[in-house]
């Protein structure tokens, strides 16, 4: 059974089919039509000699076992984000099967190779992403937390984990997963506007952003908007818009992908007839590189010292949350580039900034990459998420080549 790419897109159709509405993809995790996906995900592998097993946290795994026990792991998530598109996470999985179909037919594959769709990327439910593939990589640290998380209707995430056979405080053992794994690959929309603009189908993935997120609070001084003459003012306002303004010029500084975002000012007592005493901004910083990131964060903070010293205000930084970069394999993105040239004629490198459950996984000191297939519009967690079926198939055909690559170079050793 050669691999065929076209089966991919008529089962991703199918599956929208089965678990969508008229409002997009309905597959949130923990809930019913996630257990439909699952269901109908393992019919599409009956058949194969796979061993079939569900983890401690919910990760569905096969295994086509291979001459050597070292593994091959190719992953996704077939949970959705409510009202979502046909192709996050859903579209890994799906072509995963294709290519376990045709390594199947050729026979034992020289080393094991895995299919994991993993439990609850999204943390649509619960507000807790990445689940599974955390439990797994031995990063999740906050069950306690995790305990006290409720969905909309009040119900507790341990509750609603049980109903599906999954422990909470059991989820970790869940380690054991990645004990012989040895590389990681994953497909995944880009989710974004870059490969579209270059009029590419494919990229390869370097690794994941890393992020510094603070609320920058500028604190001046409350006075009547009529009495208070123009030099006598102290205006947290004109602090924030200052920086506001300044990020840019930072961020095309230290380039490279580089982008610093105010995603919102708070001002106080936020009325027309006083000079606003305070003014709190919530910054988020990211760039692929762990030296850079420190200094756009290193520079806003001088910045901000700048600008408080020239209102005459004081300026204060509280960090809100912070990940670093997450880098992807270099022999692995060699691979994934050579896959692309092959199908694709031209290949293009990129960061990717949301993250995904690869970078969970490259934390665990498993070497990762990801190939990313262009997005119309660059649309995601929308129904209007999209991608042209040929660069679907492109797509399809560029991780099987890279699941060859990489079952040979870890078969070489
Ligand atoms: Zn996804």
């Amino acid at each position: 059974m050669p691999l065929d790419p076209a089966r991919t897109v008529a089962e991703l159709k199918e599956l929208r089919e089965l678990t969508g509405d008229e409002k997009g993809a309905q597959r949130v995790a923990w809930t019913e039509t996630w257990e439909t996906a699952r269901g109908w995900l393992r019919e599409k592998l009956a058949g194969l000699p796979l061993e079939e097993e569900i983890d401690e946290a919910g990760n569905q795994w096969w295994t086509l076992r291979g001459a050597s026990e070292q593994e091959v792991l190719i992953g996704g998530h077939i949970d959705s984000v409510p009202n979502g598109g046909w192709l996050d996470g859903a579209l890994n999985v799906v072509a995963g099967v294709e290519v376990v179909r045709r390594l199947a037919e050729e026979g034992e594959p020289a080393v094991t190779v895995r299919l994991v769709n993993w439990a609850d990327e999204e943390g649509a439910r619960f507000g807790r992403s990445l689940f599974g593939s955390s439990a797994a990589a031995g990063s999740m640290a906050d069950q306690d937390e995790l305990r006290q998380h409720r969905d909309a209707e009040g119900i507790a995430l341990p509750d609603a984990l049980s109903e599906h056979g999954v422990d909470l405080d059991g989820a970790l053992d869940a380690r054991k997963q990645l004990e012989h794994a040895a590389a990681y690959l994953e497909l995944h929309i880009e989710q974004g506007p870059v490969l579209e603009s270059m009029d590419l189908a494919l990229g390869v993935v370097l690794g994941t952003f890393g992020v510094e997120r603070h609320q920058v609070t500028f604190t001046g001084q409350a006075a009547h908007a009529g009495s208070t003459p123009m030099d006598k003012r102290r205006d947290a306002l004109a602090g924030a818009a200052k920086l506001e303004l300044e990020i840019r010029a930072i961020a095309k500084r230290t380039g490279d992908g580089a982008v610093c975002t105010m995603g919102g000012v708070v001002t106080k007592p936020g009325i027309v007839t006083s000079v606003v005493e305070t003014a709190e901004c919530l910054l988020d910083q990211r760039h692929l590189d762990a030296t850079r990131l420190a200094e756009l964060l290193s520079n806003a903070e001088a910045a901000a010292r700048r600008f408080a010293q020239e209102e005459d205000i004081e300026v204060a930084w509280e960090r809100i949350w912070s990940i670093e970069p997450i880098l992807f394999d270099d022999a692995l993105i060699e691979l994934a580039d050579e896959s692309i040239r092959e199908v694709a004629g031209e290949s293009h490198r990129l960061p990717s900034g949301p993250l995904h459950d690869a970078a969970e996984v490259a934390r665990a000191g498993v070497p990762t990459v990801m190939l990313f297939v262009q997005s119309l519009r660059g649309l995601s967690h929308t129904k209007l998420e999209d991608t042209k079926e040929e660069h679907l198939e492109l797509a399809v055909q560029a991780l099987d080549r890279l699941a060859e690559k990489a079952i040979a170079r870890v078969a070489a050793g």
